[in-house]
């Protein structure tokens, strides 16, 4: 089956071939990186989350370390105006080494500040209703309490208040200590990070309270997130795997985005770092689409020309095709073109050229096997009158007729031959061959023309007839040529004519 199938078949399924694992191995590439991507973004999100999660940390832990510091002193220095104007010294210095501190402030359990970081600050304010105050008054707990970002009311301000319980010497609620923290001190840092134009990140407490997004809209700050996915996925982890990533929806805008969250170490809230999916993957996009039109154009060359080698190919078996047809076309002519040059037109029996090269190669064959060669010469008798008597084709037919005759019953050994020697004589060439067989021959061929019963009214014998002369030899070198043989048998016909036609004679 493989052998049948055509070059150009061969062709076209390698061209094919060629094309296809070129497009295919671009489509694998691309595949492949676009997992590298996505794998890449990933590692770069968790890196992010973990930077913002140590950022907070370190932020708040500081303010809360001068929170316990201010609280401690309270409690053990009591409230007299020499300590506090102390503490006062004391808290300004706290605010002035920290950056992300806005202010310190000390509130009495009916939440009027008692001391606070600030040189001068109205007494009209009364901080009893903030959130973190009603916490404090509510829990006993000393811990801190990071509170739901707030405009101050004494900067104006965007902060987040860090604050611990004051306690009473007998336990009882006595105040809070609040220190707040600068949010746009948060938001400096993230603004730094590099999430792409349509990333985002959020600090939200562990209730799924929103603190704080960039970027930054203050009329979500303190919405929950409770019904996110975000935060649905985040709570119902537990442990370590609070900490990874996953794709979202996003909860503000809808947008796909890879949501890296961590938890903060000290505290109980978590951050995330999310960066947009389409983002993501539009620098994997550019390059597959213009590699993708190199890999179109390339298979698209690839197939024009694969095309024209095979048309050339084609083109090159037709051509070789059609040379083989006309050679062989050319070769049977000349076998034709041989035997019509070898052959008499008329008879069909070998022309007097092949009777001339086969005599002569008989002869010579005959000589050096020392063998016996016999000729016999056939003449019409009375073949003119038949023609005037019955015109020359009706005379053609008769020398067809004899011929055919003739050739049947002449041997059939190679090296016999029956040959057309002159207008209406017949030679027999038969090697290896003596007088009597030949004679034999002659006979048989004699009788059978008598037999045919052709009408012919100009012979004494009523019908074609005709006569043969026959001779044989046994050629010596140096002694006999080949002419001596023809010769000799003329001159027997001419014997049989003489002695009254329709008759064989020997020579
Ligand atoms: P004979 O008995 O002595 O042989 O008398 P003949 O008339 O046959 O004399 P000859 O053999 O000399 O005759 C030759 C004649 O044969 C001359 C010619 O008209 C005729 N002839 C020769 N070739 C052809 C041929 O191709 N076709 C025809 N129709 N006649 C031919
Ligand atoms: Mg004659
Ligand atoms: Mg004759």
């Amino acid at each position: 089956m493989f052998k049948r199938l055509s070059i150009t078949f061969w062709a076209t399924v390698f061209v094919t071939v060629v094309c296809l694992s070129l497009v295919g191995v671009d489509v694998w590439r691309s595949i492949n990186a676009r997992s590298e991507q996505l794998l890449e973004k990933e590692r770069q999100g968790a890196n992010l989350a973990r930077a913002m999660a140590q950022q907070a940390d370190d932020t708040i832990k500081a303010a809360d370390i001068a929170l316990a510091d201010v609280v401690e002193r309270i409690e053990s220095d009591g409230r007299s105006a020499r300590a506090l104007a102390r503490l006062q010294q004391q808290m300004q210095a706290q605010v002035a080494n920290l950056p992300q501190l806005v202010g310190l402030f000390v509130y009495d359990e009916s939440g009027s500040w008692i001391v606070n970081s600030r040189a001068v600050l109205s007494q009209a304010y009364n901080n009893a209703d903030r959130e973190y105050f009603i916490y404090h008054r509510t829990h006993t707990e000393r811990g801190p309490h990071v509170g739901l970002p707030v405009i101050s009311r004494s900067s104006g301000k965007w902060i987040m208040p860090v604050s611990r319980r004051l306690n009473k010497p007998d336990g009882s609620f006595g105040g809070v200590v609040l220190a707040t923290l600068d949010i746009d001190y948060f938001r400096r840092f993230y603004e730094s990070l590099d999430l792409g134009t349509r990333g985002a990140v959020a600090l939200l407490s562990n209730d799924g309270t929103l603190l704080l997004r960039q970027p930054f809209d203050s009329g979500r700050v303190g919405s929950s997130m409770r019904d996110s996915e975000l935060f649905r996925h985040y709570a119902a982890a537990a442990g370590a795997a609070r900490t990874g990533s996953a794709f979202f929806h996003s909860f503000h805008d809808n947008e796909m985005r890879l949501n890296s969250f961590r938890p903060l170490e000290h505290y109980p809230l978590f951050v995330t770092a999310a960066m947009s999916r389409e983002e993501m993957l539009e620098n994997w996009r550019r390059d597959t689409f213009t590699r993708s039109i190199g890999v179109v154009v390339l298979a698209a060359l690839l197939g024009f020309f694969g095309k024209r080698l095979v048309d050339q190919i084609k083109l090159r078996a037709q051509a070789e095709a059609e040379l083989r047809q006309a050679r062989d076309a050319l070769e049977s002519a000349n076998h034709t073109l041989e035997r019509q040059a070898m052959s008499d037109g008329l008879t069909g029996l070998a022309n007097r050229r092949q009777f001339d090269v086969t005599l002569g190669n008989e002869f010579s064959r005959a000589m050096r096997h020392q063998d016996t060669l016999a000729f016999i010469m056939i003449d019409v008798d009375y073949f003119k009158q038949y023609n005037d008597m019955y015109g020359h084709s009706a005379g053609d037919e008769v020398l067809r007729a004899v011929s055919k005759l003739i050739r049947a019953l002449t041997p059939k050994r190679p090296g016999d031959l029956t040959a057309r020697y002159g207008g209406e004589e017949v030679g027999i060439l038969l090697p290896n061959t003596d007088l009597a067989g030949a004679q034999a021959v002659a006979e048989r061929i004699r009788e059978a023309v008598q037999n045919l019963q052709m009408a012919h009214n100009g012979s004494p014998f009523g019908v074609v007839t005709l006569s043969a002369g026959v001779a044989t030899i046994a050629p010596q070198r140096g002694v006999h040529v080949a002419g001596m043989l023809v010769e000799a048998a003329d001159k027997a016909l001419y014997v049989a004519k003489s002695a009254g036609r329709n008759q064989v004679s020997l020579a």
